[in-house]
């Protein structure tokens, strides 16, 4: 019997990842969920799942949660702090499914408590990648990647001798605009944008893979997880999303993980670990898929790449810039407040504005992080819709 853990469990990545463990009782027993603010979604999960702890983010929802939950087992408590502890309360198995650096507290609280820590919240690992692996050697945490890239990536490297490496390939859909005009992109509503071709997922990432900072946030995620230098990381457009992602080895061999597009193929990979569990997906039907293509990434449609590759090469502050800007700029996409191409403006600009030195503690990339939001947070003001 394993114990659980969902951090984000009322959202895309957290409900496949009760699809698994419901599917399972005697396998799995959940320690506890968090929400922002769901209290519907998490209150029937936890009844469901019989879970020991309920927590929702934004304390104001807490007496409704209590009242949902009311003649139950579940404990419930509100506020960060309190999913901060949830994630503290040391599980066997975490998922981290928070989405945005909203998840980064949480997480490092999961990876100090030991066990195994799984990264499907990628912002944090592009914010605060070397304060979270180093939390991870501190306290023996296991950490494994649910992002279906990563997931393939990590089930096709031979992590013993990464310099038998030649290159990773990090395969992208390239999103629901990947053969539209720059002009016909300046129109985009975000009904559009959350309308992805291969993947179903929450608002934030459905805005990030159509104007492709999901693939760029990737990349820094990439380099983050793997012991392979950032210009040997490359980004390949395969829309069928059938390959996952690949790694070449030296002899030019190249090995790629290949599976249906649906997040409980990857969970389910973390969540047996290192064994296999059967899931509910029917299986890739190769015939019927027929082909697959591979384009490389136009950078001049997709600013973010540049933006992200660059970032990347900087290092410093300046990923968690880059994330916390993009954060508000879809934030405010999803609002309407400002245009779809203005996302990639307002992050370029927000980096060229904001020059801090590189963070080395949780609370400097905080301050980072709160002060990127707040330069960003001026530019969306100026903006015209
Ligand atoms: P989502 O919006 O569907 O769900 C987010 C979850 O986090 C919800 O449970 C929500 O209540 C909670 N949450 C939101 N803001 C919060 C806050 N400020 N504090 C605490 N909890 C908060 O998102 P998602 O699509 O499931 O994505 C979650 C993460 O996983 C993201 O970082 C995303 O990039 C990554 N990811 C998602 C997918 C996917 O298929 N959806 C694939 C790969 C990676
Ligand atoms: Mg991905």
């Amino acid at each position: 019997m394993r114990t659980v853990t969902i951090l984000g469990a009322t959202g895309s990545v957290g409900t496949s990842t009760l699809d698994l463990i419901e599917r399972e009782p005697d396998r799995f027993r959940v320690t506890a969920l968090t929400a922002q603010s769901d209290v519907a979604g998490l209150a029937a999960a936890a009844r469901r799942t019989g879970a020991a702890l309920a927590v929702v983010s934004d304390a104001r929802c807490l007496p409704a949660l209590r009242e949902a939950l009311a003649g139950t087992p579940t404990e419930v408590a509100g506020g960060p702090d309190a999913v901060v502890a949830a994630a503290a309360s040391g599980a066997d198995w975490t998922m981290g499914a928070i989405v945005g650096c909203a998840g980064l507290r949480p997480v490092l609280a999961a990876i100090a408590a030991g066990g195994t820590v799984v990264l499907a919240n990628k912002e944090p690992l592009v914010s605060a990648g070397e304060i979270i692996l180093a939390a991870a050697a501190r306290s023996g945490a296991t950490l494994l990647p649910a992002d279906s890239e990563h997931n393939a990536i990590f089930q096709c490297l031979d992590r013993d001798r990464p310099e038998r490496v030649r290159r990773i390939v990090l395969t992208g859909s390239g999103g629901p605009f990947r053969d539209w005009s720059h002009d016909a992109m300046r129109a985009v509503t975000p009904e559009q944008a959350v309308a992805h071709p291969n993947w179903s997922m929450g608002a934030k990432i459905s805005v990030d893979s159509a104007t492709m900072f999901n693939k760029g946030l990737e990349l820094i995620e990439a380099a983050r997880l793997f012991p392979v230098s950032h210009e040997r990381i490359e980004i390949v457009i395969h829309r069928q999303s059938a390959i996952h992602s690949l790694v070449e080895y030296v002899d030019g061999s190249m090995l790629a993980q290949i599976g249906p597009s649906d997040m409980r193929v990857p969970i389910a990979h973390t969540l047996a670990w290192p064994d296999r569990m059967e899931t509910p997906v029917p299986p890739l039907d190769l015939v019927a898929l027929g082909r697959m293509d591979f384009a490389a990434p136009d950078l001049e449609r997709f600013p973010a790449l540049r933006l992200c590759r660059q970032a990347l090469e900087a290092g410093g502050a300046r990923p968690a810039i880059l994330n916390a800007a993009n954060e508000i700029a879809v934030a405010a996409f999803l609002e309407r407040r400002v245009g779809f191409l203005q996302i990639a403006a307002i992050v370029e600009e927000t980096l060229q504005r904001y020059h801090p030195a590189g963070p080395d503690t949780l609370d400097a990339v905080l301050a980072v992080d709160a002060e990127a939001r707040a330069v960003a947070g001026e530019r969306v003001k100026d903006c015209v819709v």
